[in-house]
């Protein structure tokens, strides 16, 4: 059996950066930014005004102005502001010509085409400079996955559409007798696939585009069936009928299929049975069928490769530390994943670890880290979990 970072290299070595595609901005929210894009002009492109008031040249509390026109956003006043003069501004408006400052509204009263500066003068001028946001070349670097914040500052940029790396194609394939989809009417003997659908809902939130195959029964033919249909995705993930058990066709079948393997078994819980390799141009990885360790390998190895194809670089799930609010036995041979709530900066490891509890999966907001042999641990230790 390997360690789970080995397994982790093992899976970067087969999971390359896809290829970009040109993407509407509309479209550009959760994709990964594959080239550098930089300003194509200054922003603001003119001095602008930063309030509604009025400008005005040197002048200071008390003067009397007089106001010889307009300056409203989108027109700009066409003519300069001399002595004893001031216009009218508003909200990102050009700034005319011969103005020193833009004096509040507040600050001021108006009688006529008059105005009367107050006592106390705002101290900012109130005029945010050409390209004070960003100027003409500045660049968002890749790789970088787009926020919607993001994407404002792009339109900001006047920059249309962005290359992107294509959304790396995932057919999920479950696999059993025993299994229907969400809805169904299960017979006697048959649960609901539910694994299949949360690994789905990763895979979207990652920017993959997961695919469902049907379910794969316990049959040489109908597993076949399933693998035939995978077409061009970039990764096959199939889920249960991985271990050694009579019904786990996954890894003979694939095999025969041709599939090159990379490993077979890690030392961690839930989890061991996981597998991965080659198959034709796709990648594959075995996930164990029990739910949680399904959705655990999902965070654990999935999400990484899911990233490394995205071209975000090939590392492991992120992980964070903080102190156990209660203690924890020590740990076996294998790493493990134990789920677990962080409430008050402080984690509490579930009493109940068994990975067919989906409900303890839904409880928990974190997943703390046992290395292998860990010694027991008191409330205070600090320890690695990955959040959820
Ligand atoms: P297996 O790896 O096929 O032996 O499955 C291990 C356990 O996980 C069995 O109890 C299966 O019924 C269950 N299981 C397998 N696939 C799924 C799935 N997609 N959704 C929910 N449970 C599953
Ligand atoms: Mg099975």
């Amino acid at each position: 059996m390997i360690s789970v970072e080995e397994a982790l290299n093992r899976l970067f070595a087969l999971a390359g950066p896809l290829p970009s595609e040109p993407v509407s901005l509309l479209d550009a929210a959760g994709r990964v930014l594959a080239e550098r894009v930089q300003a194509t002009r200054d922003q603001p492109p003119f001095a602008a005004s930063a309030m509604d008031g009025y400008a005005v040249g040197d002048a200071s509390s008390g003067d009397v102005l007089k106001v010889i026109g307009e300056s409203a956003a989108g027109h700009r006043f066409p003519g300069r502001i001399g002595r004893g003069q001031c216009v009218r501004i508003f909200t990102g408006a050009p700034v005319p010509e011969g103005a020193k400052r833009v004096v509040i509204q507040e600050d001021v009263t108006r009688e006529g085409d008059r105005i009367t500066l107050g006592d106390r003068l705002d101290r900012s001028d109130n005029i945010r400079p050409p390209g004070n946001d960003f100027r003409k070349g500045v660049s968002i670097d890749a790789p970088r996955m787009l926020s919607p914040n993001d994407v404002a500052l792009l339109a900001a940029m006047n920059i249309p559409t962005v290359e992107v790396t294509r959304r790396p194609k995932v057919a999920l394939i479950s696999t059993g007798d025993e299994l229907v989809v969400p809805g169904e009417v299960p017979g006697p003997d048959q649960i609901i696939a539910s694994n299949t659908f949360g690994l789905h809902a990763l895979l979207t939130r990652l920017g993959a585009a997961p695919r469902l195959l049907p379910i794969a029964r316990d049959t040489e033919a109908s597993l076949r069936t399933c693998f035939e249909l995978v077409d061009d995705a970039d990764l096959v993930i199939t889920i249960g009928g991985a271990s050694v058990g009579d019904h786990d066709l996954v890894a003979p079948v694939a095999a025969r299929m041709g599939m090159e393997q990379a490993f077979h078994k890690v030392a961690m819980r839930p989890g061991k049975p996981l597998m991965s390799g080659r198959l034709g141009n796709a990648m594959m990885i075995g996930l164990p069928g029990n739910p949680v360790s399904a959705m655990v390998c999902g965070h654990v190895f999935v999400a990484p490769v899911i990233r490394a194809m995205l071209g975000l670089g090939a590392t492991p799930a992120p992980r964070e530390r903080a102190p156990l609010a209660a203690p924890v036995t020590q740990n076996g041979p294998r790493e493990h994943y134990t789920r677990a709530l962080l409430e008050d900066g402080a984690l509490t490891v579930f009493e109940r670890q068994d990975s067919s509890l989906l409900s303890i999966l839904g409880a928990a907001n974190a997943l703390v880290v046992r290395p292998v042999q860990d010694p027991a641990r008191a409330a205070g230790d600090t320890v690695d979990y990955l959040p959820l």
